[in-house]
């Protein structure tokens, strides 16, 4: 590890070895993992636990949200995705609470013509890429899920695509942070300190000053607004709102079907939609693709679209109380995919712009941080993700996503 620049002053906190900026899925993930690794972990948030990850529907879904230019993102996701049921047991078994993991599968539908050319395409994109995805008929898709509405055209069965519930998972790993030993300063930090040509940690509202050896920026879409980051390694994220509702299950009588039993999407008008359905009785439909700034109002327009989209899907979705309305910020990068890992600052590393994905890549992004704050490397899968390739001078991206503005989830 390499020494702090920065003179202790003793009324400070004992450094650590690391401080990270941001407790949001990704900030508490590289805690929890750099703790586990001995490191001595800091973390500072004024509200760690929040962000994204108390909105987002929680899909996993590698192959259901492949796109045309994405194939380098999509061995990530992948990886992500084979690492989940080993993470989240020993996430359960670290913080002795739930993660709300359910391998459910997913079924995307096409309701008109349109919908189901698109569908035909993204198939074909993913046999090419020897994805597990398989065509069904209409009435195949609704003898899957008997709810949906009688007009579906037909859809890709896929059942690796599974779920989990963020709000389980981040309050998981928050007991599992505390009880690795992360020290949680629940406060904003104001500036990220430098000195002699690196990274020494940051200083924060409070007016305490964290000297650390490494630092890693994980404050999500606010990620590239702290002060004294270099504009040179300034991380290019931006926000992008989604509206989500939450509506409570039919208590079904024993025996008889559930009213959804896996993810079910689907592109209704052009625009993406999805339903998640979760053990706990909670139904998500989602979501919005905004681009407001930091702006999370839910408005009433967000709400219709999102209504009048389900229920052409699931008629009978109406029916069902709705029990929660929120909205959220994708922390998006230039090219929709994250950025993991050193920066040419020595000292400062960055966990941010997981975008669409952040749920799904949370494990492979706390083995990624992990790795690059014991070793100074990445490793392999993680590379084409570094930092590096938006330094001033690289050039156009070797694109790991794709540069896209389009509708996302
Ligand atoms: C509507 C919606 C639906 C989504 N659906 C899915 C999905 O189905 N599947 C999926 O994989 N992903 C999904 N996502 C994406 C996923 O939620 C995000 O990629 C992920 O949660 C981002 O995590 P993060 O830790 O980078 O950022 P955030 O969750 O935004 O956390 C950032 C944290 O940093 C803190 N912070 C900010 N500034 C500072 C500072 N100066 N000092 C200290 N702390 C600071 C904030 O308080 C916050 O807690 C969805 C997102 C949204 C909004």
């Amino acid at each position: 590890m390499p020494p702090s620049a920065t003179p202790p002053n003793p009324t400070d906190p004992p450094h650590p070895d690391v401080l990270v900026l941001g407790g949001g899925l990704m900030g508490l993930v590289t805690a929890w993992r750099a703790a586990r690794r001995g490191l001595r972990t800091a973390l500072a948030d004024p509200e760690p636990g929040g962000g994204a990850g108390r909105v987002a529907a929680g899909m996993l879904a590698a192959v259901t949200e492949l796109h045309h230019g994405e194939e380098t993102l999509l061995g990530l996701n992948l990886a992500s995705a084979r690492r989940y049921p080993d993470f989240v047991a020993e996430l359960e078994e670290a913080s002795g609470l739930d993660a709300g993991y359910r391998a459910c599968g997913t079924l995307a539908v096409a309701l008109d013509a349109d919908d189901r050319a698109h569908l035909r395409e993204l198939h074909a994109l993913q046999v090419r890429c020897g994805l597990e995805s398989v065509w069904l008929p209409g009435r195949e898709c609704r003898r899957l899920e008997p709810m949906l509405a009688p007009g579906v055209r037909g859809g890709l069965r896929v059942d690796g695509d599974h779920q989990t519930d963020p709000r389980r998972l981040t309050a998981a790993l928050l007991v599992a942070c505390e009880r690795a030993g992360v020290a949680f300063h629940r406060t904003r930090a104001t500036r990220l300190t430098v000195a002699g040509g690196r990274a020494t940690g940051a200083e924060l509202a409070d007016g305490t000053r964290i000297a650390a050896g490494s630092t890693v920026l994980a404050a999500g879409s606010l990620s590239g607004r702290l002060a004294g980051v270099p504009d040179e390694v300034r991380p290019p994220v931006r926000p992008v709102k989604g509206q989500v509702l939450r509506l409570r299950l039919p208590r079904m009588p024993r025996g008889s079907p559930a009213f959804l039993s896996r993810t079910v999407r689907a592109v209704v008008r052009g625009g993406p939609l999805y339903l998640v359905p979760r053990e706990n009785g909670e139904l998500v439909v989602g979501a919005t693709t905004e681009e407001l700034g930091w702006d999370t109002t839910v408005t009433a327009g967000g709400v219709y679209e999102l209504l009048r989209d389900a229920h052409e899907l699931v008629p009978g979705l109406t029916e069902l109380p709705l029990v929660e309305t929120c909205a959220g910020l994708r922390p998006a990068s230039p090219d929709n995919a994250p950025l993991l890992g050193p920066t040419a600052l020595p000292g400062l590393l960055l966990a941010t712009g997981h975008f669409r994905n952040g749920v799904l890549l949370t494990p492979i992004t706390g083995d990624a941080l992990a790795e690059a704050l014991t070793t100074g490397r990445l490793p392999e899968e993680a590379r084409p993700f570094s930092p590096d390739r938006f330094a001033p001078g690289a050039g156009a991206p070797a694109a790991p996503g794709r540069v896209l503005q389009e509708q996302q989830v």
